[in-house]
């Protein structure tokens, strides 16, 4: 789909006027002002085919990720491992603009495309890992239907014979998300997890689409539980993220439940003691810091923008949601602090904030 003129002259105008900033020596101004704020950035799956452009803020090649650390070297900003990183905003001992790596959701390809580069890099990161799928071994069904319906070159949807909420004729050009969300919530909700995979062999036949071709090099799914050991070997901390990815504001004992089968499936496929948690898709309620510290929980990422000085409450860390179509720039200007700046001088800048997987 293409984008809105007006966004994208809104995007080139942003992105040269980071250029002139840089030029004029404002991004190192900046870095140096906001030395003592712990950057954390935030990473989804990496891209095998044309997921980066079906989902670029969930899925980035890693010819981009390969960039963005070979930046962070060049730049000698200092990446630590979470639990480190966290001490020292604590004691108020952040001083070099430190930097940690988080990915969320465990996709397959963080293991066969992100870790290869952090081993590399000598980079440590963290995973916060949902651990549903992971003992399944199946594909997650939301996001590939998603993806079935931004893939297909139909333009219209014949259903007949399979369910009274699915049967019907649609029109799919502008009504892919819509239509997504009817067949994922018709999985979720009257399927068990067999059927599902069935439902979506279904859709990608309906859809004209492989199904083999679709889910090629488990590319919509998660690790597995022979996955942690080499992950870990290659500098990833595993931690939490809830079971079901999913974490009730109104039922704490439900709140709990989440992130207690979370624990126990981490602590059975040997990714150790998890103390560290995120917000599923980054939504909280003001509750839940209190819920967490009960739980013995020590910190919680969010997917609000910005980074975090040593007064910030633990539960409530901010971090960059680096994309596949952001340009290196960019990231330079988050990484520096001038995009806080410049956020704190007008207002969120650039593209409205999307809400990740
Ligand atoms: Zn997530």
């Amino acid at each position: 789909m293409r984008k809105p003129q007006s966004a994208q002259i809104r995007r080139i105008t942003k992105r040269l006027l980071l250029y002139a900033m840089r030029t004029a020596g404002v991004f190192a101004m900046a870095r140096r002002l906001s030395r003592r704020r712990l950057r954390i950035l935030c990473y989804h799956g990496f891209s095998i085919g044309d997921q980066h452009e079906y989902a670029p803020i969930m899925f980035m090649r890693p010819a981009v990720f390969a960039r963005r650390l070979a930046l962070l070297k060049r730049l000698n900003y200092v990446v630590l491992p979470l639990a480190e990183a966290l001490e020292k905003l604590h004691r108020g001992d952040i001083n070099r603009g430190e930097v940690v790596i988080t990915i969320d959701d465990g996709w397959k390809s963080t293991l066969t495309l992100a870790a290869p580069l952090l081993l590399e890099h000598a980079m440590p990161a963290c995973l916060y890992l949902t651990t549903y799928h992971v003992e399944r071994a199946e594909v997650v069904t939301d996001v590939v239907i998603e993806y079935m319906f931004w893939r297909t070159a139909r333009t219209t949807l014949s259903v007949r014979g399979i369910a009274a909420d699915l049967d019907g004729d649609f029109a799919i050009p502008g009504n892919e998300r819509a239509l997504a969300a009817r067949w994922a919530g018709f999985g979720n909700k009257q399927c068990d997890a067999a059927g599902r995979q069935k439902l979506v062999r279904t859709l990608a036949a309906l859809l004209d689409l492989d199904y083999d071709t679709v889910t090629r090099n488990r590319r919509f799914a998660l690790i597995d539980a022979a996955d942690v050991a080499e992950l870990q070997r290659c500098g990833v901390d595993i931690q939490l993220h809830t079971h079901t990815h999913t974490f009730p504001s109104s039922d704490q004992s439900a709140a709990a439940e989440e992130i207690l089968q979370n624990r126990r499936v981490l602590e059975r496929i040997g990714a150790g003691r998890a103390t560290h948690f995120c917000y599923p898709s980054g939504r909280y309620a003001p509750q839940h810091p209190e819920w967490l510290a009960a739980l013995g929980i020590e910190s919680a990422m969010t997917c609000d923008v910005g980074s975090n000085h040593s007064g910030h409450s633990p539960f409530l860390l901010k971090r960059y949601l680096d994309r596949d179509d952001a340009r290196e720039i960019e990231f330079e200007a988050e990484l520096s602090g001038v995009s806080d700046l410049l956020r704190s001088l007008r207002g969120t800048i650039g593209r409205p904030p999307e809400t990740p997987k």
